[in-house]
């Protein structure tokens, strides 16, 4: 099968200039390849969240009442994190994020850190945080916790605690129960670089969260070109196709995002 076929390319083709905006939006779907499950799965046993309905225990409510529950489910979930390897599609992207750093933006909704692997570039905004960070709920800045030497399972909070009022940390990921702040998740300039793209790029997004739908919405009325890549259809791709003629790829994300990121990468060279 030919994934970029003549459309696509024709796509492309009329789209993508050397000074073009290209803006990648990823979810958990580039990350599945890499056997991470949606960060509420790793909670309750690799199946998806909406079926278990664990809204309650992602909730900052939940947090306050049992931070030593939370934290339990935050490191189990990244011990699978920590064994993971960025997969093809991550490092396609990365490559292009590092040899195009004015053209190309990354937002991703996944917080396993795997597009980080291999990039020092500041064009990636991690809109629902990072799961290898932690951070006080009043003094903010977040810290890796990997440097925080957790070796006591037992007693978690013992070990997160902040230095300067010594409340427990908090992981630094987005609770359902809460806004997106500007100063930690870059909502609002996530969406800028929409507003600025000449092409979106979609992969692995299931549309469950407030971000694509905006930035879709946002995409359609720029009359931007979107491009979406799932390994299966979902109401959020249909919605989307409905919309942009010949923007979606039904396939395996390592497969076709290499793909794609190559024709880009020729078409970002042509004088
Ligand atoms: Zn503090």
């Amino acid at each position: 099968m030919n994934i970029i076929d003549d459309d696509l390319n024709e796509l492309l083709n009329d789209t993508i200039s050397p000074t073009s905006n290209i803006v990648f939006i990823t979810g958990a779907g580039i990350s599945a390849p890499s056997n991470i499950p949606t960060y509420q799965g790793g909670i309750i046993g690799d199946q998806n969240l909406w079926q278990y309905n664990n809204y309650d225990e992602n909730t900052l409510q939940f947090f306050k009442k049992n931070p030593q529950q939370v934290w339990q489910n935050h490191l189990k979930f990244m011990l699978k994190v920590n064994r993971a390897k960025a997969n093809a599609a991550h490092i396609a992207i990365d490559h292009l994020l590092k040899k195009f750093p004015n053209n190309i933006n990354l937002i991703t909704m996944n917080i396993d850190g795997l597009h980080h692997m291999n990039n020092k570039q500041n064009n990636i905004i991690e809109v629902h945080g990072s799961g290898h960070k932690a951070r006080c709920s009043i003094h903010g800045e977040p810290i890796n916790i990997h440097s925080l030497s957790i070796t006591n399972a037992t007693d978690i909070t013992n070990f997160i605690k902040c230095k300067k009022c010594g409340s427990v940390l908090r992981p630094h990921i987005l609770f359902f129960d809460e806004p997106y702040e500007e100063q930690f998740y870059f909502y609002d300039k996530a969406l800028q670089y929409i507003q600025k793209a000449d092409l979106v790029v979609f992969v692995g997004v299931s549309g469950e969260t407030t971000f694509p739908e905006e930035a879709a919405l946002i995409a359609l009325n720029n009359k931007t070109p979107v491009i979406n890549i799932n390994i299966e259809r979902n109401i959020f791709g249909d919605i989307l196709a409905l919309q942009f003629n010949n923007s979606q790829i039904i396939e395996d994300a390592v497969l076709a995002t290499p793909l794609l990121c190559q024709s880009i990468d020729k078409l970002l060279h042509r004088v």
